[in-house]
């Protein structure tokens, strides 16, 4: 690989992928190979799992995009450009756009694996430079649903109110929707104290997964019903004594209505609702109960639970179930959402989302635009109003009003979109479609601007992980020529947009904005500086000040509400959008494997991760369906169907299938799912929806 520096030596940084972001060497050898070294770090403990290990061949590989991409129209080939030729085509055509069709025409989606310094300039990016409302991520369709139930009942959304070594001296855990052994095994580490020490680990999820096979109890919840289960285990907390009434009084507000809402989902009512049998509910209830009379308890969400078109409501009862047995702000204890993406936590906070400014702030907060816009030097009155989520963005590509033009950055969503043959007519239906990336992605394939970018081993800057640890990923090797960062294009672009004095391409420069335009808020990063970061490895924020020491641990002194008390929230049960019929009569649920990462488009370019995508089918629905292992098999909802290979096994329930969702084209699962949203988070409904099976025939 002529691309990689010989001899830059060992470097310190954090792997490619998951919000674990554990901890890693690179060093790169006398010839220029990059070899992968674990690190010690309290996440991962030096493990590192097949992802981390192999991400170094991600630096060298031939697919990487060396050059600026241009085509006339699609139906041309691309053509090599200069990189002014690209950026003069780009500003020319976006400023032509908003010139003609008005300022919210031009539209920019970006990704939570952006490091902060991205996330942060894109956001400022579409608001100052462009001054267009329509900016979102891709986190929309990670952990909005639980980000959105945390910020109702405490406050605040971190992903772990505590460091996650915390999670090893509690009692008991209740993971609900989570697959860690294969989306971040290192995390299993965890867990596996738990049970060690005679704790128990309670799994809910339709698949007896690797995480499952793990637990001390699996809860084999029906797809969609999660929200039942949920006001059911608060049923039996508080119908047999285990709540703590001293709490709830002293620290929470809104008890009654959760309870009277709860109240109706006995144990048998549940039970016929979820598949979860009475006893094992009682048994979860019983074992957090007891954690919260010892050792603590903590109940963790993860895409399962939030991924659905009531994932907000779902992840409350979740937290209702917390307040009720008096765990949050206890040691050890409290309600965590497993963070998926690298910076799914940091690329939430400083302002890519449709709805929020830096320091997680709201963008109709009058005061929270003042205090943006003076960091920014513009006029708070020129600062756009809130836009549309991801998926009600993409909708409107290209309708009568909605945006002509995209910018991409750091999101595949070709892929990772429900209902996606509808996505890719959305994305041809745009004027201009331009998409930053490492390699030619199912998306990059649709635009008529590639720009080729630096990944994470090729740039300085700051993640947050799944505990609200600021990190530094650091610069390990050189990029290729004529690749250029993100921080790059968006200041070059920028400059030809007339707002250049506005938009530095130097990440540390670009960080410190970020501290000041944070201070105050939410997360706030202001005591957070790259040199303090690399003097103790990490920082949790919130940190107002250098002096101040960070915040490991949240809600021992109270909740960030305005009266200090956190909120119950009463919520209702509710069917999935879409329930299986004659037509469709299977449920299919998605998720992820051990050896990909999200929509496949880093990871399938790794030889020793190559997999194939499968279906999950039980031996009982596989006969009826006349289905045998190793079958080709149509998965077909009402939107679309996709292509996998039949893997029998007793794993799964029999109403169900499962599909990994990394492929794209015929293999894409995201064709079939639901894209019903979420009334408060705007997730689409991944997780749940009516199917029915065909065999391919060669
Ligand atoms: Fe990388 Fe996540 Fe695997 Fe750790 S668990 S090595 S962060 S992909």
């Amino acid at each position: 690989p002529v691309h990689i520096v010989a001899g830059m030596g060992t470097t310190a940084t954090h792997c490619a992928y998951c919000a674990l972001q554990c901890a890693m060497t690179l060093t790169a050898d006398a010839v220029g190979r990059v070899t992968v070294g674990p690190r010690d770090f309290p996440t991962n403990r030096g493990g590192l799992c097949q992802k981390g290990w192999t991400a170094a061949e991600l630096l060298s590989s031939p697919h990487r995009l060396t050059t600026p991409l241009l085509r006339v129209d699609r139906s041309a080939s691309f053509r090599e450009a200069s990189w002014d030729e690209a950026l003069d085509v780009v500003a020319a055509r976006l400023t032509a756009t908003q010139r003609d069709h008005g300022r919210d025409t031009v539209a920019v989606l970006g990704g939570g694996g952006l490091t902060n310094e991205k996330a942060y300039q894109l956001g400022k990016f579409a608001r100052v430079a462009l001054r267009t409302k329509n900016i979102d991520y891709n986190g929309r369709y990670c952990m909005s649903s639980a980000a959105a139930a945390s910020n109702r009942a405490f406050g605040i959304d971190r992903g772990l109110p505590f460091p996650l070594p915390d999670l090893a001296e509690t009692g008991a855990v209740l993971l609900a929707g989570g697959n860690v052994a294969e989306t971040m095994p290192p995390f299993v580490r965890h867990l596996a104290a738990v049970v060690d020490r005679g704790g128990a680990l309670i799994v809910a999820d339709p698949r007896h997964t690797a995480t499952a096979e793990r637990a001390t109890l699996h809860l084999p919840v029906l797809p969609g019903t999660d929200l039942a289960l949920a006001l059911g285990l608060l049923h039996i907390a508080v119908a047999d004594g285990h709540a703590d009434r001293a709490y709830i009084h002293d620290r929470t507000t809104g008890f009654d209505a959760a309870w009277r809402a709860a109240a109706q989902w006995w144990p048998e009512r549940v039970e016929r609702v979820t598949g979860v049998s009475v006893q094992a509910q009682r048994a979860t209830v019983a074992q957090l109960a007891a954690g919260a009379r010892g050792r603590g308890a903590v109940v963790l969400t993860a895409r399962g639970a939030e991924q659905q078109s009531k994932g907000t409501d779902t992840v409350s009862a979740l937290i209702n179930l917390t307040l009720a047995l008096g765990l949050p702000g206890k040691p050890s204890s409290g309600f965590g959402c497993i963070t998926g993406q690298g910076n799914g936590q940091g690329g939430r906070e400083h302002g890519q989302k449709a709805d929020q400014l830096p320091g997680y702030r709201r963008i109709d907060d009058p005061a929270a635009r003042a205090h943006v816009a003076a960091v920014w030097g513009v006029d708070p009155d020129d600062l756009p109003g809130p836009g549309p989520s991801a998926y009600e963005l993409i909708e409107r590509l290209g309708t009568d009003g909605g945006p002509r033009a995209l910018l991409v950055h750091g999101t595949n969503l070709a892929v990772s979109s429900p209902r996606g043959r509808f996505v890719a007519d959305r994305l041809a239906a745009l004027d201009l479609l331009v998409v930053s990336d490492v390699v030619l992605s199912e998306t990059a394939a649709l635009a008529d601007v590639v720009l080729p970018v630096t990944q994470w081993a090729e740039e300085d800057g700051t993640m947050t992980n799944l505990e609200g640890r600021v990190i530094r990923r650091r610069r390990a090797v050189a990029p290729p020529p004529g690749v250029r960062t993100e921080l790059s294009v968006l200041a070059a672009l920028a400059e030809r947009l007339g707002r250049g004095d506005r938009f530095s391409d130097d990440p540390e420069t670009v960080y410190d904005e970020l501290r000041r335009a944070s201070a105050g808020g939410v997360a706030d990063y202001a005591g957070i500086g790259w040199d303090r970061i690399d003097a103790e490895g990490g920082v949790f924020w919130p940190c107002p000040s250098v002096a101040h020491p960070g915040t490991p641990r949240l809600f021992a002194d109270g909740f960030p509400t305005p009266d200090g008390r956190a909120r119950f929230v009463a919520v209702e049960h509710r069917p999935p959008a879409e329930d299986v019929d004659a037509e469709h009569p299977v449920y299919l649920t998605t998720g992820r494997i051990l050896q990909q990462y999200q929509s496949g488009a880093q990871t399938r370019r790794i030889a020793a991760l190559a997999a194939e995508p499968h279906v999950e089918i039980h031996p009982d629905l596989a006969l009826r369906s006349g289905l045998a292992d190793g079958d080709l098999v149509r998965v077909v909802s009402r939107r679309g169907d996709a292509v996998g290979r039949v893997r029998l096994t007793t794993t799964i329930r029999p109403d169900t299938v499962f599909m990994p969702f990394h492929w794209g084209g015929e293999q894409a699962v995201n064709r079939v799912t639901n894209p019903a949203l979420d009334p408060v988070s705007r997730m689409p409904e991944f997780k749940v929806c009516a199917v029915r099976l065909e065999r391919v025939v060669a």
